[in-house]
């Protein structure tokens, strides 16, 4: 099994040694990891979170070496999408050589999506579309990058945390994205955190998911998003399970920015 959404001590809010992730992706038994620390221009706190690309390439080659034969370990990223920094993400993208980007959205206008302030004052329904479509305009015009993360991560919001999810209220945004990004080759992660934020089930939702096969959708890597060492690998068995139950059979894993497809 592969964790392809992990952070370190490269990303402002994560203080993991690399090495140490490494050994506990071995003792657990996973084949497979791909790092994916942040890159966000802008923060609510007023710092942006990026890292120096040099370093990390250079500190994950090692551990490439070091563990070479018993973990297959990638170099990843995980991109915060913000309307006004698309050109500066691609620009930082270009500096370095991933193996594999995630395009995530944590923040809007600076507001965080997830924690209250971007969801405050609007109800559901508002809250949920314009960020979906926020996401669609994004997508159209930035293409550097592999998987979406953490689509529905606004249900993490506990504003509406307790309110069931409704497809069809959102279902004209989601099927724009999913038909910008399936002919083009790009797919979606299983986000496992879900339950460590009082959701059910995994980012996106199953009526999510089950859309994306529909419309012809066949990319799809898993990703604990551990912040810390505990973490790592959570949720993967799980979301191997439910992929096949939905009829999905293969899990993709990214070498240069290329897929490659694993029976699951
Ligand atoms: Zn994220
Ligand atoms: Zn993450």
């Amino acid at each position: 099994m592969y964790d392809y959404h992990l952070h370190s001590n490269f990303s402002f809010d994560c203080q993991e040694d690399l090495n140490e992730l490494c050994q506990q992706a071995i003792r657990i038994g996973l084949t497979g990891i791909c790092f994916t620390d942040h890159c966000d221009f802008e923060t609510p706190s007023g710092k942006n979170s990026i890292f120096n690309i040099a370093e990390y390439q250079k500190t994950i080659h090692a551990l490439q070496k070091k563990y070479s034969g018993q973990l297959d370990i990638r170099i990843g990223i995980e991109v915060g999408m913000q309307k006004q920094n698309l050109q500066k993400t691609r620009d930082f993208l270009h500096q370095g050589s991933f193996d594999f980007v995630i395009a995530s959205c944590h923040y809007i206008d600076g507001k965080t999506i997830f924690k209250e302030t971007f969801c405050q004052g609007k109800s559901q329904i508002d809250a949920f579309r314009q960020y979906f479509m926020r996401i669609f305009e994004m997508v159209r015009e930035f293409t550097d990058f592999q998987v979406l993360g953490h689509l529905d991560v606004i249900r993490r919001d506990k504003t509406f945390l307790e309110q069931p999810f409704h497809y069809a209220d959102y279902g004209d945004i989601i099927d724009a994205i999913f038909r910008t990004i399936i002919v083009r080759g790009q797919g979606i992660e299983i986000n496992t955190a879900a339950p460590r934020y009082g959701l059910t089930g995994f980012h996106p939702h199953l009526d999510i998911l089950k859309r994306y096969r529909e419309l012809g959708g066949e990319v799809i890597t898993c990703g604990s998003d551990a912040h810390s060492i505990n973490n790592i690998g959570s949720g993967i068995p799980e979301a191997y399970q439910m992929l096949k139950e939905l009829g999905f059979q293969t899990i993709s894993i990214f070498q240069s920015g290329k897929e490659k497809r694993i029976p699951l």
